[in-house]
């Protein structure tokens, strides 16, 4: 029986243990946390359940969202943003909605900027890009403090790749949804997608607990805290590429959350599909969740979670060519048998759907086996070919069907 070893618990490492073992190979998952699910693991305050930051679903692939959901079932929901502009003295939608430029207090300067607004230059950077795209008007009130604020930066040139922050289309027109046309939802279980990740792992040995800060990638083996060596046939690491590396080409940094959790005495604090509002201005804070708005919990009162930016864990990539440039170099340096997968072992922003594909992209590696093509369902936020990819085929089959 072949060996795997795999670093870290989430939604990359059970998946790919899951589909491994079913292949007749031996996994052992090891995993720093004495609990499985990485970010997306549902804890409970006063009963309330609720994530560190929301992790709602969210995506485009008919396939991933079929796994998932034949393992723990999700509901579907629509999905509205707002954003506070305390200038404005109020809220409005995000992504910024045409129907609220009228109300905004300079709104003829606004349409003015959109007028003479030019897409036709390829931007240099981050603020250059939306003002672009939105003039510098809406930059300043959406995005150019809360970008700072989020990233801890100074100045929002820093970013010279945007393609994460893409908005084809800067000004929302027609209903007030993010994210139109995509699968958007959340577990109905209390426990959210725990019970996933224990579905995930019946047959892995679990070493919880063991915060692997030895790795010798030549031997594709781990040391572990008391003193003990396990060795792999492959090792399949979701741990952050650099520590994987030993830091070997230096440390890539990232953005990390502070979280603060707190109940209010009132059954619902959010208007009607607002799930969660982000906050663009001095306030400390950049996103406020009301989980109740996600969980679909019954209480009396609801629990909110405030994220503030900090340096406390590795949550976000700072996504420049230069870091971008250093992941190559450390997933190169990487010898066969070794895989670095999920957000932090990509050191990219992936969504619980691209991170489910990247563990059936992993499997197709090892194995040469490809499970109903899952692994070629990698696309970026707000890529909707597949949505018209998946949309011709459904007309397709039903054309054929009628035929
Ligand atoms: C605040 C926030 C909100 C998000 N919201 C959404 C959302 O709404 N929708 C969505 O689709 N995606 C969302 N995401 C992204 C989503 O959470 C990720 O795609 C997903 O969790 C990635 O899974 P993973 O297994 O790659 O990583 P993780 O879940 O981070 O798992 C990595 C695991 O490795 C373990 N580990 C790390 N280092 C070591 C070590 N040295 N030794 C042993 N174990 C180690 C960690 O403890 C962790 O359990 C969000 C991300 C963040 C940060």
């Amino acid at each position: 029986m072949k060996k795997a070893l795999i670093l870290g618990g989430g939604f990359a490492g059970t998946t790919t243990a899951y589909l491994l073992e079913r292949e007749g190979w031996e996994c052992t998952i090891l995993e720093k946390e004495d609990h499985l699910g990485g970010g997306c693991r549902t804890f409970f305050y006063g009963g309330h359940p609720f994530t560190y930051g929301p992790r709602v679903y969210y995506g485009y692939s008919d396939k991933v969202f079929r796994w998932l959901d034949s393992f723990v079932n999700i509901r579907r929901f629509p999905f509205e943003l707002l954003s506070y502009i305390e200038e404005e003295q109020r809220f409005f939608s995000y992504p910024i909605h045409e129907a609220d430029i009228p109300k905004m207090k300079n709104c003829d300067q606004i349409i003015k900027e959109l007028e003479s607004c030019d897409n036709s230059k390829e931007p240099k950077d981050f603020e250059e890009y939306w003002i672009n795209k939105v003039g510098p008007s809406l930059y300043n009130m959406f995005v150019n403090q809360y970008s700072k604020k989020m990233w801890m930066i100074d100045s929002n040139k820093t970013f010279d790749i945007f393609k994460w922050s893409a908005k084809d289309k800067p000004i929302e027109t027609g209903s007030k949804e993010a994210y139109k046309g995509s699968y958007i939802g959340y577990p109905v279980p209390i426990d959210g997608y725990n019970s996933y990740f224990d579905q995930m792992t019946s047959n892995i040995k679990l070493v919880l607990g063991e915060n692997i800060k030895q790795v010798s990638l030549e031997d594709k083996s781990v040391k572990l805290t008391d003193g003990t060596t396990l060795k792999g046939d492959i090792l399949i690491s979701t741990i952050p590429v650099d520590e994987l590396c030993a830091y070997q080409l230096g440390e890539l940094p990232y953005a990390g959350r502070d979280f603060q959790v707190f109940v209010l005495p009132c059954k619902q604090v959010f208007p009607g599909d607002v799930r969660f509002c982000h906050y663009t201005g001095k306030e400390p804070y950049t996103r406020i969740t009301e989980f109740k708005k996600i969980t679909y919990y019954e209480a009396e009162d609801s629990l909110l979670v405030a994220e503030f930016p900090s340096h406390a864990n590795k949550l976000y990539p700072y996504l420049t060519k230069k870091n971008v440039k250093i992941v190559d170099q450390y997933l190169n340096l990487l010898p066969e048998n070794i895989f670095s997968i999920g957000r932090l072992g990509t050191y990219k922003y992936s969504t619980i759907e691209q991170t489910i594909v990247q563990a059936f992209d992993a499997f197709a590696k090892i194995t040469g086996k490809s499970l109903d093509g899952m692994e070629d369902e990698f696309f970026g936020i707000g890529d909707t070919s597949l949505l018209t990819k998946s949309r011709r085929e459904n007309t397709a089959t039903k054309e054929r069907v009628r035929g």
